[in-house]
Formats: structure tokens, sequence, C-alpha cells
């Protein structure tokens, strides 16, 4: 069988996992908290599930999950984003991305990400039949080379995907990047992707800045949002799109026949726990920052060289200084031998720079941070 993928591999989340698994390593790889998700959402979750709320739910998304959505969106991004044709419940912010790019691209057109970039993104724009441009983010402040992203644009370019907070960096754009892009795409035909799924992980006193605070490019944008990050659920794969209705009219015609819709008691489960516990998602920016903060003093003796994230829940950090291996086999070593999964960052590359970075997720429990640093802080 001729591939439509013939460059793509397994993707490493999974494999470092697999390996994780398989040498009964600590998992500080593939991005999921090893603790659980509140008792209250689960006892909502086992709730509708056991009052016959087990077939479909609506294609856009359970009525009073979108009523939910929309007043939050209000609430910390001035954006009174209209319920039923703006916004759409989603299998995942994966699934999200892979509409709106579904939605938008056609042959040849290009599409334009930043490196180290969110592994879904590439092999998405090719089966949509797009061409994707690859920018690396300038080194070592993981910024948008404004420059470059200027020369790469031409009348092919139909969408450009942004990710703040930034996975794997942990950095994050400013207002400033924002109206800098707004003025990069002015006068074209041009869309913004905007991967905002670590919307509430980010620290020191920062906001974020969401596309949807922005009156010109929230115009011409999807807004990607994952309640798995936000509810410690990754394994629900529930999310959303908020996007103008023109656009979201285009995105449901993907949505409808990529999955038609998502689990339907995990959409009533969240709806009531949106309305009675706003204070989770007010509260999670400290409760990732005091993570981040654990995991930076914990391996502040090690060899690794870091700067703390300003945001998501990992943490990128230079290990040149214990080795000079390639990264992929730095983290083969680092597992098998020594019994720590990480995250390698040459796979987030088209053409991966000579460094020595790899990726921690520190939404674990303290005590497995502290296991996880005493293995780290002797090498
Ligand atoms: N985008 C980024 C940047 C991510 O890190 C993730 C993590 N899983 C996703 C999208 C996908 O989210 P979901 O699990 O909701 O599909
Ligand atoms: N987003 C998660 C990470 O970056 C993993 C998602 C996945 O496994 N597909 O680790």
């Amino acid at each position: 069988m001729r591939s439509k993928l013939p460059d793509t591999g397994t993707t490493i989340f999974t494999v470092m996992t697999r390996m994780a698994q398989q040498y009964q390593a600590i998992n500080l790889s593939q991005g999921f908290p090893d603790f659980d998700c509140p008792e209250a959402l689960r006892e909502r979750v086992a709730h509708y599930l056991n009052h016959r709320c087990n077939q479909y739910a609506p294609m856009t998304g359970v009525a009073q999950l979108r009523e939910q959505i929309a007043l939050k969106v209000n609430d910390l991004y001035g954006y009174p984003a209209d319920a039923d044709h703006e916004i759409t419940v989603t299998s995942g912010a994966t699934e999200a991305l892979f509409d709106a790019i579904q939605a938008t691209v056609q042959r040849d057109d290009e599409v334009i990400m930043f490196d180290p970039a969110y592994d879904s993104y590439d092999p998405a724009v090719r089966l949509a039949g797009g061409v994707p441009v690859h920018i690396p983010l300038t080194q070592p402040d993981w910024g948008i080379d404004w420059q470059r992203l200027r020369e790469s644009i031409n009348p092919r370019t139909r969408l450009i995907i942004i990710n703040s907070p930034h996975n794997p960096s942990g950095s994050i754009l400013t207002r400033d990047d924002l109206d800098e892009l707004a003025d990069v795409i002015r006068g074209h035909d041009i869309l913004i992707l905007s991967d905002e799924v670590y919307e509430h992980m980010v620290f020191d006193g920062q906001q974020h800045e969401s596309v949807l605070c922005h009156t010109e490019l929230r115009e011409k944008s999807f807004a990607v949002f994952s309640f798995g990050k936000t509810y410690h659920a990754t394994g629900w794969k529930a999310a959303y799109c908020v996007a103008p209705a023109a656009l979201s009219a285009e995105f449901r015609k993907v949505h409808q026949f990529v999955t038609f819709t998502s689990t339907s008691f995990i959409q009533f489960a969240i709806a009531d726990f949106m309305r009675d516990h706003a204070e989770h998602h007010l509260e999670l920016p400290a409760f990732y920052q005091g993570k981040r903060d654990t995991f930076c003093k914990l391996i502040e003796t090690s060899r690794f060289r870091f700067t703390p994230s300003a945001g998501t829940y990992f943490q990128c950090v230079d290990y040149s200084a214990i080795s000079d291996v390639p990264d992929m086999e730095f983290v083969r070593w680092l597992c098998q031998e020594k019994g720590v999964a990480t995250i390698p960052l040459s796979p987030f590359y088209a053409q991966a720079p000579d460094s020595r970075i790899i990726r921690f997720c520190f939404c674990k429990d303290d005590a497995t941070l502290q296991q996880a640093a005493g293995i780290l802080n002797q090498l």
C-alpha cells in the first residue's frame, strides 16, 4: 500500500510511555497527571452514566456545556461567544486541530508552524493535501522570528498555527506578539489556528493571552482548548473550539464526519462541574506553578541547565553537561539504564538543531517528582 504519511512513525508520546512501562521507569514523558481528576467531577460522570445519558449527544455538543463554555470565555477573555454558532465540542483538542486544518487547507495551501511544534500539526496538514512550512523558534527564548515569518508569507499561505503556552518549550506569547501577528496577516487571506490547551498554566503573575482577547485576531481564528488538561482527565478526550460563526460552520462540516459528536455523559458532567466549581480553573495557575517550583528546586543541584517554564506543565532542560549524545539516544539511556522516561525535542522539528534538550513533565505527585529527582541529581 502507498502510505499517505511515508515519513511519519509512531508518535514519540506512545514510544516513550511504552518504553517507561517496559523498563518500569518513572514516567515524566507523555503529558498526563499521575493524580486523579476531582472527585466531584467523577461523581457527576457516574451520575450521568447511570441516568440514561448514554446515547448520541448533539453534533455540536451538549447545549448546557456550550453555555458554560460561553460564560467562561466571556469571564476570562471578554468575548461573548455565541454558544449555538461559535462553540463546538470535540473529542480532544487533537480532533479540533484536525477539523480546523481539514476545513481550511486545500491542496498545495501552505500552513506555517513554529518548531518545535506539537506533533499532530504537520501530518494533519499533509493529510489535507497542504504543505507544512516549518519556522524554528528563536533560541534561547523560544520566540517567533517575525522577519522570517513575514518572508514566508505568500499567496498560498492559508493558515498559521500558534501554540501558547507552548508545548514543549513552556514559553508563552505576549500581547505584543499577538499584535505583531495581526499585523503580519492584515490584508492577507490567512487564518489562525490557536492551540491554547494550556490556557490555565501560566506562571509568575503573567496572563494567558488568548486570541479571543484580541478583537482583530479572533475574527480570523480557531481557538482550541482541552478539558483533558484543565480537569486532569486526559483520557476523556474532551475539548472545544471557539471560532466566528462562518468559520465554525466550516469546522462543523468536518467534525460531523470525523467523530460526529463526543461522549455524552462526560459532556453533561463537565457542564455541571463548570457551573458549580469555577474555582477549579482559577486555582490551576498557582497549583501548577507550585509543581513547577517543586520540580525546579528538586533538580536545582543537578547538572541539567534550565530556565523555569513560563507556562504548561513541562520543563525543558539542557543536558549537555551530562552527555553529548543526540537526544533520542540520551532519553533511551535515561529510561532504560536510569529509570526516568522523558521526551526528546528532535521529533518536534522538521530539521532538528544540534542541541541537547529534553522535556520533563511535572504534573505529577510530589513523591513521584522527588523519586525522579533522586535519580536525576546523580547523573
Ligand atoms: N495541543 C497540544 C499543544 C498538546 O500538548 C496536546 C496534548 N495532549 C493537545 C493539543 C491535544 O490535546 P487532547 O488530549 O485534548 O487531544
Ligand atoms: N500532549 C501530551 C504531551 O505533550 C501527549 C498527547 C499524546 O500522547 N498524544 O505529552
